[in-house]
């Protein structure tokens, strides 16, 4: 077992402290180290495989993960904004000095390949097809897009309203903390407004399998496309040695966004996801996971999703009183942010669109 990457200065580990009193096996100790810089904490998966989060410091608003072989290092998502993945970029010699040689889209949203412009020429950007068809301005600019649009233009309100915050707080630490996230968000705006469309330059339909050389002999990294769920192109990076998945936001710990979701093929795409043999998940936000619980949740929860929304559509009820009216409280058990009846209008307007065409 390798422990090089674990003994730099920044470095520190939980479980390296609990391991040299309980002598737990090192198999252990590496799992749970983790790294952190100013704007990211990195927590390792497994040998050379980091999960990715961004501190605050810097608006990352997604997760990434960075896989570190014997000669070269392999970054899965580019975060929201140029700034942020430079944030990454400047982060990662915490963990390696093996240059950086791809980067993976897991899915073409603004908060996982907004980042895609600051990751040097020369490292290759490898997505599906229709990420490069969307992130290439071919089907129209996605900056103009309603998901970009509707996640970005309150990005000024955001800081207005903290402004006015700070400017009320007398609490010293608490305007500080204020101050902080105002300070967060106006360098996000100004990130924003300097956002290039990257497109991958590399491009799968169903599956790409990559091998990485890594200490013990070689890294298979395999790219699947299982079908449309969140958007046209998700792409799973699978792990098989490790029996590590991360998923983008094809499966998140909780509801994903569904604006440009194929609500009534996504179940049936998470099918696939269920084939791969893996003892825990990474998904494009929120924490490392390992019960598959969710997954059937989820799909019975997009199943009745479609239902309940293709029922209001055959009445002829517009979207958004049908976004208002649909109870999935049903679901509430499994999904903590339900908390009583309607629907984020997006999802609706969406699945609508769909039941037009
Ligand atoms: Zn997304």
């Amino acid at each position: 077992m390798k422990t090089k990457n674990i003994l730099k200065p920044i470095t520190y580990s939980v479980s390296i402290l609990l391991g040299a009193v309980l002598l737990w096996p090192a198999m252990l100790l590496a799992q749970d180290t983790i790294v952190e810089t100013d704007s990211h904490r990195f927590q390792q998966v497994a040998e050379g495989v980091w999960f990715a989060t961004g501190t605050g410091s810097v608006f990352t608003m997604s997760n990434a993960m960075v896989l570190v072989g014997e000669n070269d290092t392999l970054v899965v998502d580019s975060h929201v904004t140029g700034a942020a993945a430079q944030a990454l970029l400047d982060s990662i010699p915490a963990l390696t000095d093996k240059p950086i040689r791809y980067l993976v889209n897991s899915h073409y949203h603004f908060d996982h390949a907004h980042g895609n412009q600051s990751f040097p020429e020369g490292i290759e950007i490898i997505g599906h097809e229709y990420t490069r068809i969307k992130l290439n301005g071919e089907r129209g600019n996605v900056l103009e897009e309603s998901t970009f649009r509707s996640f970005s233009d309150p990005v000024p309100a955001t800081i207005a309203n903290l402004q006015r915050q700070v400017a009320a707080e007398s609490d010293t630490s608490r305007k500080a903390g204020l101050q902080e996230r105002l300070r967060v968000q106006q360098e996000y705006l100004a990130a924003i407004q300097q956002v290039v469309p990257t497109p991958p330059n590399i491009t799968l339909d169903r599956k790409m399998t990559l091998f990485q050389d890594t200490a013990n002999g070689s890294r298979e990294i395999q790219l699947h496309h299982f079908g449309r769920a969140h958007t046209g192109g998700d792409v799973v990076i699978y792990l098989p040695q490790e029996k590590l998945v991360f998923t983008g936001d094809m499966m998140l710990p909780g509801l994903a966004y569904m604006g440009d979701g194929h609500v009534d093929e996504w179940p049936e795409t998470l099918e696939g996801l269920k084939t791969l043999d893996f003892d825990k998940w990474m998904p494009g936000h929120g924490p490392v996971m390992e019960s598959r619980e969710p997954i059937g949740n989820f799909q019975t929860y997009l199943r009745d999703l479609w239902e309940k929304t293709s029922a209001m559509h055959r009445r002829g009820v517009s979207a958004d009183q049908a976004a208002e009216q649909i109870d999935m409280t049903n679901h509430s058990s499994s999904f903590a942010q339900i908390r009583g009846p309607g629907v984020d209008p997006r999802a609706i307007r969406r699945i609508y669109q769909l039941l037009n065409n």
